[in-house]
């Protein structure tokens, strides 16, 4: 019976609508940045909506909202969905926002279809999982999982020096709640995609197995400077020749390896001058790959070709590696759940994996977890151009509906 029930998109629709008000931009994107008056506004919206559909409310002390949709036996571990409601500076109007609003589009259509469920079900709208204003992301969800300090994320200041603790207070939204309790029996994320698989497949459904491990470096190659005039092309320690050819070996190896990409996104030269040969190469690279043994191997190579390159053209170099996350694995019995849901509303769906970071990357240390993705056109996000059909975000919504109402119905 309960398979027939849809949610309406039209309300869907409208209330994503109105939540691209606050932080519209002039090509029709949203700049809606963590704990500014955009987000604040943002915040109050998703409420008032909330309270009409006469959710409990709880604010933790990160600013985490939480709406709670009461079930039957209210000592059952909860069911939780949810996204984030911050955008990137000129982002678009779904990234984060269509897990949250789709959260709450699936209370509405189960309180109007006086559909009580054996467990409590949550939305929960995470603080700065874009971490675009306050770096690192994903800071709500991170300190909710206990997996990053609430005292050291509330000392993380902005380029004007504000700090996220004072920011956080000013906007009204530093919480007390100790909510929800841990277990949880499942949480959901509903996404768009960010990328150009679903698209170019012309699936619906796109369901991650999970998120790909991240590895970052810092690397310093040390040359001489020295004239560009009088000295022999036989005779230099020229740093930003030796990372030219680097930087074209990690994207060989990253190409050669298939399923992993490497990016430099950042590099300085010293002294920087036209006339003087480099001396120093400071660059990043971000590798992430789902498989371990090809991103190891990726990893291997880069560390190796770094090495070798460097000493070939008598430069030094230092590698550091500054970051490094496991890959999440979702829960297998949810992701099947997804599979099922999506084959029962006659959804096209495929499984993949998810390039880019989300909220459940730290959920899913505590609690099983999984994601459901819906295109995004041309692959295109964190832009203003960002789009998802509202078919495709209904068909996502209906798909978290299917899976919620089977979890929160466990026993
Ligand atoms: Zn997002």
């Amino acid at each position: 019976m309960n398979q027939k029930i849809r949610i309406n998109q039209k309300r869907l629709q409208r209330r994503l609508e109105e939540m691209a008000m606050f932080g519209k931009t002039a090509a029709g994107g949203v700049s809606r940045i963590a704990l500014t008056e955009e987000d604040k506004l943002g915040r109050e919206t998703l409420i008032t909506w909330l309270k009409e559909e006469q959710c409990e409310v709880h604010i933790d002390a990160m600013g985490n909202i939480f709406g709670v949709y009461p079930g039957k036996n209210r000592a059952l571990a909860p069911v939780l969905t949810g996204s984030h409601n911050d955008t990137q500076p000129k982002g678009g109007r779904f990234d984060g926002t269509l897990g949250v609003i789709a959260g709450v589009e699936v209370i509405s259509t189960l309180r109007e279809n006086s559909i009580k469920l054996e467990r409590d079900v949550i939305l929960a709208n995470w603080t700065n999982e874009e971490g675009t204003r306050f770096t690192p992301g994903c800071t709500g969800s991170g300190v909710w999982s206990g997996k990053l300090s609430q005292e050291e994320m509330y000392l993380l200041k902005d380029q004007e020096g504000k700090t996220f603790g004072e920011e956080l207070e000013k906007i009204g939204f530093k919480g007390s709640a100790q909510y929800p309790p841990l277990p949880l029996h499942a949480a959901f994320e509903l996404h768009v995609e960010q990328g150009p698989v679903l698209d170019s497949s012309d699936v619906t459904i796109g369901i991650p197995e999970g998120i790909v491990s991240p590895r970052w470096y810092d690397v310093d190659i040390y040359g001489e400077a020295n004239h560009a005039g009088s000295t022999p092309m036989l005779c230099r320690q020229d740093a930003l020749y030796a990372f030219s050819k680097i930087h074209q070996r990690i994207r060989d190896l990253a190409v050669e390896a298939g399923e992993v990409v490497a990016t430099v996104g950042q590099i300085t030269a010293s002294p920087n001058s036209r006339n003087v040969i480099a001396s120093h190469v400071h660059f990043t690279i971000d590798v992430r790959g789902w498989d371990v043994a090809k991103t190891d191997n990726v990893c291997a190579g880069i560390e190796e070709a770094i090495a070798t390159i460097a000493s070939a053209d008598q430069c030094q170099v230092e590698i550091e590696h500054t970051w490094r996350e496991d890959r999440a694995d979702f829960d297998q019995a949810l992701l099947k759940q997804i599979e099922e849901s999506a084959n029962q509303l006659g959804l096209t769906s495929m499984r993949m994996y998810s390039g880019a970071s989300h909220d459940m990357i730290y959920i899913n240390q505590v609690a099983r977890g999984a994601m459901i993705f819906v295109p995004s056109v041309g692959g295109k996000s964190h832009t203003e151009i960002e789009e998802t059909s509202y078919a495709d975000c209904g068909a996502g919504a209906d798909v978290l509906l299917q899976c919620i109402m089977k979890s929160a119905n466990d026993l």
